[in-house]
């Protein structure tokens, strides 16, 4: 088959290129690099410097390549910054994916596999998370992700393309020796790193007032490869002629921000100096998935728990 995977340069869409590769499929990349790696992107796969809002751009792409299915990956992805940014968010976000809808129809391309998020759930009103909680996003980034969604059952229902979306708890992990290489890095576990390693003096925990154990937030963390596997098990899934689905993808297991800093600080032997400051804006509390509807139907099962993931990417930052 031949995929073309939009964000293909950045962490989650270099991990899915290189197992899709992997799996002997053939590999188009979309990414404008902002946010994406282009060293980071394997060789075998034909990458665009294609920015998603420019439908120009983008047209090319399906006029020199004959898409079997997209992997609709390329968004901006921070909570706090669309808190900060609402506007770039909605812009970016929405665009692209009508953009993307829109020439997936004129070349008759039929399956969309989209990247979502547990944002579109909000504070969830039970834990843990099924798909059929009520999505009220607690922040900007989230929100794109749910008017998304609500698109692309329009597109289905005008047009007859399928998709899956698949809501990501928080990914993490490493493989294919990438590690979690992100331009101006924000997330806990490489930040983690950073401090027990000496990059950087301090480690900050947003928010040590949450109703959790410890008061820290919990999330459910799920290791990259897992996610990728989801993503063909996806595709097969639509091309068997079944309907349209969304699917949560977590380990259903809860980690608080403290559990991490101390699995962290095993792993690596070192202590973590910590500072404490205020919760970011539109932060959830306790975000933790029943994955047993992708467990069911996709048959997806994710292999590694917090500990194998955190190892992985120690072995990534000792190379
Ligand atoms: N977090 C933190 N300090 C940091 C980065 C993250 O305390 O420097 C917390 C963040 O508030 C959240 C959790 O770690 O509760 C995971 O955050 P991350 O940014 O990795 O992913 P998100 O859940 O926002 O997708």
């Amino acid at each position: 088959m031949k995929f073309l995977i939009t964000g293909g340069a950045g962490y989650i869409g270099t991990n899915l290129a290189n197992y899709l590769l992997k799996e002997n499929h053939q590999v188009v990349i979309a990414d404008n690099l902002e946010l994406g790696n282009k060293e980071l992107v394997p060789k075998k796969a034909k990458l665009y410097v294609a920015d998603l809002r420019d439908k120009r751009e983008l047209e090319k792409i399906f006029i020199e390549n004959k898409i079997d299915a997209v992997f609709h990956l390329a968004s901006y992805s921070l909570v706090d910054e669309s808190m900060k940014t609402p506007g770039k968010y909605f812009d970016n976000n929405i665009i692209s994916t009508l953009n993307l809808l829109d020439l997936m129809v004129k070349f008759n391309v039929k399956y969309h596999i989209f990247s979502s998020s547990v944002s579109v759930y909000g504070n969830p009103e039970k834990l843990p998370i099924d798909e059929n909680q009520l999505l009220l996003p607690s922040n900007v980034y989230g929100q794109t992700k749910k008017i998304a969604e609500e698109i692309l059952s329009w597109y289905d229902k005008i047009y007859g393309i399928r998709f899956v979306s698949l809501r990501y708890f928080n990914a993490a992990g490493d493989d294919y020796g990438i590690g979690e290489k992100r331009k101006n890095e924000t997330h806990l576990i490489p930040l983690l790193f950073k401090a027990a390693l000496g990059s950087s003096e301090y480690f900050t925990i947003f928010g040590n007032d949450y109703p959790t154990k410890d008061g820290t937030a919990v999330r459910d963390y799920v290791h990259v490869t897992d996610l990728s596997k989801a993503h063909l098990l996806s595709f097969n899934y639509l091309e068997d002629g079944n309907k349209s689905e969304v699917f949560n993808l977590g380990s259903g297991v809860g980690k608080s921000v403290k559990e991490i800093v101390k699995i962290v600080e095993q792993i690596t032997g070192n202590k973590i100096a910590i500072k404490i400051e205020e919760r970011r804006k539109g932060d959830p509390a306790i975000l933790i998935a029943d994955y047993s509807k992708a467990r069911k139907v996709l048959k997806w099962n994710p292999q590694k728990n917090i500990k194998e993931i955190i190892t992985d990417v120690y072995g990534w930052y000792k190379e």
